[in-house]
């Protein structure tokens, strides 16, 4: 069988790396990418409890977060879990070294402006110019979730200070000590080191406002949290970085014939979180077993109703009242450990965990998501 795998990012790098080290040999694969997402500044967080397939990729790990809300700090524990940071040139790195260990995939440099289904299988057109193949992953034009429930728009600096300002062991996960008058928002911090981190203003946007940024009201919240939270006085933004990323919490209808999307297009993005790394690790190593013992790619876990339910009734409570945001996270996060909340965001809890969990919401959010199951 042949596969082509359109765009070369996340969910691309990922699905190869996962095809190439089945036992089964799945035949040659070609990757398109033009490029225009570059590499080099392209990086990912995200937490987990098992040891993954690119863990050589990994250069940060971290096993506790800094929290805070509703007025207070904390440190919390992960359990179980670690929290990992990805460059994308060492996600790359490791994926052509996969690819090149076992052999047969090309990496081309190209503009898809088509993808189609072709006979039995799928052609796409690059530079104009058919390429064919009996699957085609497609990262870069497939549908996308039809619904949009929120925006996750965010503009984080990659700052050096003249003083040490960061506890490199412990990211930020969350703190809403920033202005919320635009949007319900946070500033995130991954450090570097004492002297070098990312910090990152996060807002959760309503549909509404179509991930409009505002980047007058982030740049001066980002200097007030650096000078009035962290007490920086020194530092110079090396790097600035935006995105609006569309939520969903519908499912994506992802088969088109022999054409799957992946990664974002494939609704992967987590609704209530905006993670997606491990949910593409999951998805692409669920693709490659069913293409080795299936021969097609189509054998994948459905996305959970009731986790839907939840990150839909999440994001609609906070485009109603933000301050919910604020009080959600504050009372998830107020434990010692994190683990069952990971383990909840990971649709991996049970129905009494999750019990458990529920009865310390807010209780607007709570009966919305009872209101709502009924
Ligand atoms: C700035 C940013 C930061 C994020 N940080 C995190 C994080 O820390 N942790 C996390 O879990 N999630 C994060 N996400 C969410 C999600 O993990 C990423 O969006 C992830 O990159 C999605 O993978 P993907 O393969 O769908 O898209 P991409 O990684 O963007 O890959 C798509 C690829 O297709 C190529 N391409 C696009 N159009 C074409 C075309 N027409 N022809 C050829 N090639 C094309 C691009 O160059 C790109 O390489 C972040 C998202 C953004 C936007």
């Amino acid at each position: 069988m042949t596969i082509l795998i359109a765009g070369g990012g996340l969910s691309g790098l990922s699905l190869v790396a996962h095809l190439v080290t089945r036992p089964e040999s799945l035949g040659p694969i070609v990757v398109v990418d033009d490029g225009r997402r570059q590499l080099a500044t392209a990086g990912w967080a995200s937490w987990s409890a098992e040891p993954g397939l690119l863990d050589e990729a990994v250069s940060r790990t971290f096993d506790r977060f800094h929290v805070h809300a509703a007025g207070r700090s904390r440190i919390v524990g992960l359990g179980r879990y670690k929290y990992r940071f990805v460059r994308g040139d060492d996600l790359a790195a490791a994926a052509g070294k996969a690819a090149e260990r076992r052999g047969g995939v090309v990496f081309h440099r190209g503009r898809i402006t088509e993808i189609r289904q072709a006979g039995r299988g799928a052609e796409a057109l690059v530079d104009g110019e058919p390429l064919r193949a009996d699957w085609v992953f497609d990262s870069v034009l497939g549908p996308g979730p039809a619904r949009v429930d929120g925006w996750l728009v965010f503009r984080g600096w990659h700052v050096r200070t003249a003083a040490p300002a960061f506890d490199s062991a412990v990211p930020t996960f969350f703190d809403f000590r920033t202005p919320q008058g635009r949007a319900a928002s946070f500033v995130y911090v991954l450090p570097r080191g004492p002297q070098e981190a990312l910090v990152e203003h996060t807002s959760f946007a309503p549909p509404r406002t179509r991930g409009m940024a505002y980047p007058k009201e982030q740049r001066s919240a980002l200097r007030e949290y650096l000078s009035t939270i962290l007490g920086v006085r020194e530092y110079a933004v090396t790097r600035e970085e935006s995105a609006s990323l569309p939520l969903s919490a519908s499912a994506v209808d992802r088969r088109r014939g022999s054409i799957l999307a992946i990664g974002t297009k494939a609704g992967l993005v987590k609704a209530s979180t905006g993670y997606a790394f491990q949910r593409i690790q999951a998805d692409s190593a669920a693709i490659a077993r069913s293409l080795a013992v299936h021969g097609h790619p189509f054998e994948l876990p459905k996305p959970k109703a009731r986790h839907l339910l939840f990150d839909s009734t999440l994001l609609d409570v906070v485009a109603r009242d933000p301050a919910q945001l604020e009080r959600v996270f504050a009372a998830l996060f107020d434990r010692s450990s994190a683990e069952p909340v990971l383990r909840f965001l990971d649709e991996e809890s049970s129905l009494p965990q999750e019990g458990r969990m529920f009865a310390r919401l807010p209780p607007s959010l709570y009966s919305a998501v009872t209101r709502r199951h009924r």
